[in-house]
């Protein structure tokens, strides 16, 4: 029997700029699949009708990305409880009926990328200090409380939406006033960058380490550039660090495996053709 011709994608506004297709369209090759995945720029007052045209058009499913992560979920007929915690989705499933399921694989991809760097990673290991409140903080923080973090110290520079995330996601978290960031990371086990300090383009995250004992370990968020002034700081006083791209990778394998059927893992080839567009 033939195989079926699969069809995804990724809507955003602008998107030219992800690599969810190099990704995707790699692992099809890989595994010898019928397929593609291509992009979409969806304007947000087109988004409705787009997502409403995936099932007429076929398509398995869909990445979602800025700008409409919170606004595609209330499209859906079903929301995966994770999601619904996290309050965006990233990932559309359309079923056989051809009824739309919203996913956020964010969380996922973080836990796998500290994993895949460290596989005797415990997130109890000890307090974990994370910088930021915005999309990546919501997905990293949840994902921790949900791996057994006891303790996660947030700080953000508008410490009123770090409050909002403490007062939603509750009592693991202690909010830490952004003055104060450099003494947070007194003992911690785990130090997460979610801001977009260090990013291509924007400044080098101003964060002192002299507190940070040299057996945690230090991730950041941001892959553009691999190694951020953060990660170059830490690695260079002992620390192991984790760069944002097994983030990236990893929150496209479920997706993937819901379109396509098949877990895809991480090669050093995949690896290297992202690299190739950083
Ligand atoms: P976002 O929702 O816009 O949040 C941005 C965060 O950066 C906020 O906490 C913001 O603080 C903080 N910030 C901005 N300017 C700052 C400054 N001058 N000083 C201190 N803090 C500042 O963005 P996001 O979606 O969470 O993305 C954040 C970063 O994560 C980006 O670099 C993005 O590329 C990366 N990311 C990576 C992945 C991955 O798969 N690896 C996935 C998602 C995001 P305020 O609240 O005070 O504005």
């Amino acid at each position: 029997m033939a195989h079926k011709y699969v069809m995804a994608g990724v809507m955003g506004w602008p998107v030219a700029h992800s690599r969810s297709p190099t990704i995707h369209n790699h692992w099809i090759r890989q595994y010898g699949l019928q397929g593609a995945y291509g992009l979409f720029s969806v304007q947000p007052d087109k988004l409705e009708d787009a997502i409403r045209g995936l099932p007429a058009l076929g398509l398995a499913g869909c990445n979602i990305t800025i700008p409409h992560k919170v606004n595609a979920m209330k499209l859906m007929d079903v929301i995966d409880p994770l999601a619904r915690r996290m309050g965006a989705i990233n990932t559309i499933v359309v079923t056989p009926e051809g009824a739309l399921h919203g996913f956020n694989n964010d969380g996922f991809g973080y836990i796998q990328s500290l994993l895949d760097a460290k596989p005797d990673w415990k997130a109890d290991a000890g307090p974990v200090a994370v910088l930021g409140a915005g999309g990546a903080a919501r997905a990293v923080v949840l994902s921790l409380l949900d791996q057994g973090a006891t303790e996660i110290r947030l700080t953000n520079r508008t410490r009123g939406k770090a409050q909002a995330l403490c007062d939603e996601f509750g009592s693991g978290i202690k909010v830490v006033d952004w003055s104060e960031r450099h003494d947070a990371l007194n003992g911690v086990a785990l130090l997460v960058n979610t801001t977009n300090q260090g990013m291509h383009g924007e400044p080098e995250l101003d964060l002192q380490l002299d507190q940070l004992p040299t057996t945690a370990l230090v991730s950041d968020a941001i892959y553009v550039p691999l190694e951020t002034a953060l990660l170059r700081n830490a690695r260079l006083r002992g620390n192991a660090t984790v760069n944002g791209l097994g983030m990236l990778l990893n929150q496209a394998r479920p997706a993937f495996n819901a379109w396509f059927g098949v877990m895809p893992e991480i090669s050093p080839e995949l690896v290297q053709a992202i690299m190739a567009t950083l």
